[in-house]
Parts: structure tokens; sequence; C-alpha cells
């Protein structure tokens, strides 16, 4: 072979090595980004954040995580179409990446899932501005075709310090924040701190112990009585679960039901709730006739009403070993039940097949959601329950907006033939107010506590007298 030869075959197979390695970049960069959007995916933000944590240990600044994630997107792509909602997301991408630092890497980390990595940044303030920043891009509405639409996120932010030594932890803990975020209406953003994670471990350890509660036979009910304003005497009663907790001793249900219903727990918990209460009111009408129309609300969970088979099941066979008539169980659910993100067929689907069983429905907490009067007709509830936080102002000089608010509402759920009951009375002043916007029912610390059975009891025999003379 020639000298000359040779050079040719020597730059031949250079081209070829450098041919192979842009074929090689180009199959990394697939499998390092998203197609739709072409933004990094989850495996380039982690290497990144690896390298990113590195160099936080040598050059002190702020390192941060913000995992975002679309307020209902399910729904948003059920009205655009599949088409319509990757469009969507391409312009969100777009838009946050716009209001991003060059340094900074946005990434697809799901299917409406971004996360943001701020390196270098001067303070743990300005990973406030960044998430401000992220969720006002998408103020602005959007549009595909001829539809408009407004795209709201969720985000939460943790930041990096000594005990993130792997990327996998910092991103574990955005999402934490961004949980919370979510669990509080969403178009928000939450830090992550040391707060949060000791929050954390309490709720894996609440977690743990309310898996053998139910077993153990620590959980209890009270029964706070529903009054019939108009009679001045007790209608009903709504069973209130608690926890005899053996070291905290008595845990109301704010600080374990949103556990048992992450966890799932809650279809058992719920369960006992059913059977037990049933069967003290069973009890109750076998010992005393003049309780015989006395009604039963129980509170569900929208994770109850998720699987509604199992609830159906369960319903079906309390009433029958209990022998409590259909028409005295009312279910007590809230306005988040009816749209939660996924669920909603089955929840109307449940809804429907409950109906069938001829226990009543009630709306929990009107005023605090976004369920309308029509809404509640067209699924067939039986009745409201006000918010506690519209009847608070009542009887007050200033009483204002609420008391309009309420007065409408009573009005119109009256007119629709929905029963209309006050939660939160308190004083005679509120209970003045709502005879006279004619409220069928009202429940509060103003008529009773919640009440131990034995409590109950004694209450239904000798009720005060001051009740009717509202
Ligand atoms: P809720 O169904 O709206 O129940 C009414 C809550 O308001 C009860 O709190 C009750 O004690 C309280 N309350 C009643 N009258 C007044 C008043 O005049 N003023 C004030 N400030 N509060 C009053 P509780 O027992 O802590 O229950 C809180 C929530 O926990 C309930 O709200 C319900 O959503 C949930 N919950 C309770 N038991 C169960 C259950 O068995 N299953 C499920 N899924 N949730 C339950
Ligand atoms: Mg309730
Ligand atoms: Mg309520």
């Amino acid at each position: 072979m020639t000298e000359d030869e040779l050079q040719l075959l020597r730059a031949a197979l250079r081209a070829r090595e450098r041919r192979i390695a842009d074929l090689e970049r180009a199959l990394h960069r697939q499998g390092m980004y998203d197609p739709l959007t072409g933004l990094p995916n989850r495996e380039l933000l982690l290497d990144r954040l690896d390298h990113a944590l590195a160099m936080a240990l040598r050059h002190p600044s702020v390192t941060a995580v913000i995992q975002i994630d679309v307020d209902r997107f399910g729904r948003l792509n059920d009205w655009l179409g599949s088409e319509g909602g990757d469009a969507a997301l391409v312009e969100l991408s777009r838009r946050l990446r716009a209001v991003l630092r060059p340094g900074d890497t946005l990434a697809r980390v799901g299917a409406d899932e971004f996360a943001v990595l701020c390196v270098q940044l001067e303070s743990e303030r300005a990973v406030h501005d960044v998430a401000t920043r992220l969720l006002t891009a998408l103020d602005e509405p959007m549009s595909t075709g001829d539809r408009e639409f407004v795209l709201s996120v969720s985000a939460g932010v943790a930041l990096a310090h000594d005990g993130h030594r792997r990327p996998g932890d910092l991103l574990a803990d955005a999402n934490s924040a961004l949980d919370r975020a979510k669990r509080r209406g969403g178009m928000r953003h939450e830090i992550f701190d040391a707060e949060m994670r000791s929050r954390l471990v309490d709720r894996l350890q609440i977690e743990n112990e309310l898996r053998t509660a139910v077993e153990r036979d620590e959980l209890r009910l009270e029964y706070q009585p529903i009054i019939g304003l108009r009679e001045g005497r007790i209608v009903g009663v709504e069973a209130l679960v608690r926890w005899d907790h053996p070291r905290l001793g008595l845990v109301g249900p704010d600080q374990f039901v949103d556990i048992a219903e992450e966890s799932g727990l809650i279809r058992r918990v719920g369960a006992w709730v059913l059977r037990h209460a049933a069967a003290e009111v069973a009890a109750l009408r076998a010992e005393d006739p003049s309780t015989r129309e006395l009604e039963l609300a129980v509170n569900l969970s929208a994770r109850q009403l998720s699987r509604p088979d199992t609830l159906i099941a369960t319903v079906t066979e309390v009433l029958e070993e209990t022998g409590l008539p259909p028409h005295l169980l009312a279910l007590e659910i809230t306005e988040s039940a009816l749209v939660d993100e996924g669920h909603e067929e089955a929840a109307e689907e449940g809804l429907a097949q409950l109906r069938a069983l001829g226990v009543r429905l009630v709306l929990d907490d009107f005023g605090t959601g976004y369920a309308s009067l029509a809404q509640l007709k067209r699924l067939r509830f039986d009745a409201i329950k006000v918010d506690r936080s519209f009847v608070a102002s009542l009887g007050l000089a200033d009483e204002g907006e609420d008391a309009l608010l309420v007065a409408a509402i009573i009005h119109m759920a009256t007119a629709l033939g929905l029963t209309v009951v006050a939660e939160g009375v308190e004083s005679s002043r509120q209970l003045r107010r709502l005879s006279a916007l004619r409220c069928a029912q009202g429940q509060g610390y103003h008529f009773a506590r919640p009440l131990a059975p034995g409590r109950l009891r004694e209450m239904l025999a000798a009720p005060p007298a001051s009740w009717s003379q509202a």
C-alpha cells in the first residue's frame, strides 16, 4: 500500500468514526429527550441533578427542584382530544421554558408532569420567585383550534441540603410538596422543608398504626344530633369517627382520615363506621319507639365512592344485618368526591347504585367546592349541608355577603326539592336567622357536640326545651 493510499484509508476511517459518533449522539439524545416537547426526560434530569448536587458541595449556592403537575389534565385531555392535549403540553413547555434562566433545566418527567432544576441560585427567596414566574406564565389563555382554555399547574419545591446525597431524594421531597399543593386546591406552590419532612415521618407512622387500629378495636363513634328547626327536635344524628389511640388518646378525624384515604385504608375504616353506626341506631330503635324515624348520617370518602362495587356490597350487607330501613340512612359526600379526577364516572355510577338501594344522598360542606345545585339535582341528591364557614357570620351586624349567599342557597335548594341543613350552628342568633330564612335543619355546638352513645341516649330521652323557641 502506498503512502497516499494509506492516507486515504485513514481519512475514510476517521470520517466513518465521526459518522458513528454522530449516530450514537443522536441515539443517546433520543433516549434522553422527550419526543413530544423536545425537553430533557427524567433520566437526563437525574443526571444533571446528580452533577448539580456534586457541584453544590464545592461551591455553596442554592440548588432546587420544582416539580410541576398540570391541574386536572385528564379532563382537559378528554375535552380537547389527545392531539389537542399534546398541543397544550407543547405550548405549556414553551411558556415555562421562556421564564427560566438558560442554566436551568426544564424536563418532562411524566405525561403531565414536569420538573425544573434550578442551579446556583443566590438565595432561597429566588426559588419562590422562579416558582411564581412559572405559575403566572400560564395566566394568559391558550387555544387550539377554536377552543380556548386556561391551564393551571401546581408546583412543589424542594431545596437541596446536606441530606440530599441522592438526586432521587430531592425529587421525592419535591413530590411531597407537590402533593400538599394539590391537596390545597392546586394553582399554587409549596416548599418542602424540615417541618414537612417530620410530618411525613409522622404520617408514615400513623399510617402503620392505623392498619391495625380496626383489628385492635381502637375506633370509636360519636353522634352529633341534627335538629329539625321547625319542630325543634332531633331528626337525625351524624356518626363521626374518632381513633382511641393507645399513646395519643382520642384523635379526631382531621388527623387521620386523609391519611386513611391516601393509603386506601379508608375502605376498611369506612366499612367499620357504617356497620357500627347502623348497629347502634338499630339498637336505639329497638329500645325506644320514639326514635323509629331517626335518620343516621354517615360520611363517605371519595375513595370509597371510586370503587362503588365494594361500597354497594357493604351498604347492602349492613342494611340487611341491622334491619335499618334504607330511607333512614343518609350518606354524606363532599364536593371533592364528585370531581375526583379520573373517577367522576365511577362516582356517578356509584351514586346511581346507592340511590337504587333507597338510601339518601347528602352533599356535605356545600359551598367549599364547585358543585352546582343543578348538578346535585341531576345526580338526585336529597339534601345539602351548608358549610359552617357560611353560617359563622349569620345574625351579626356585619353579616354581609354570607347571609345573602345562605339565603339564596336555601331559597334555590328548597325550590329544587333539596333539604337544607346548616352546619356549625353555634349561637341562638345564628339559629334565629336560619329559622327566619326557613332553613329546614341545623347541626352544631349550639344544640349539641358530637356525643358518645350513652350521652346521645340521654339527650334523646330528655331534649332541652330551648330549641323550639328559636
Ligand atoms: P363533617 O362531616 O362536616 O362533620 C362536621 C364536623 O364539624 C365535625 O368535626 C363536628 O364535630 C364539627 N362541628 C359540628 N358542629 C360544630 C360547630 O358548631 N362548630 C364547629 N366549629 N364545628 C362543629 P369532626 O368530628 O372533627 O369531623 C371532621 C370531618 O371528618 C367531618 O366533617 C368529616 O368530613 C370527616 N369524618 C368524620 N367521620 C368520618 C367518617 O366516618 N368517614 C369519613 N370518610 N370522614 C369522616
Ligand atoms: Mg359530614
Ligand atoms: Mg360538613
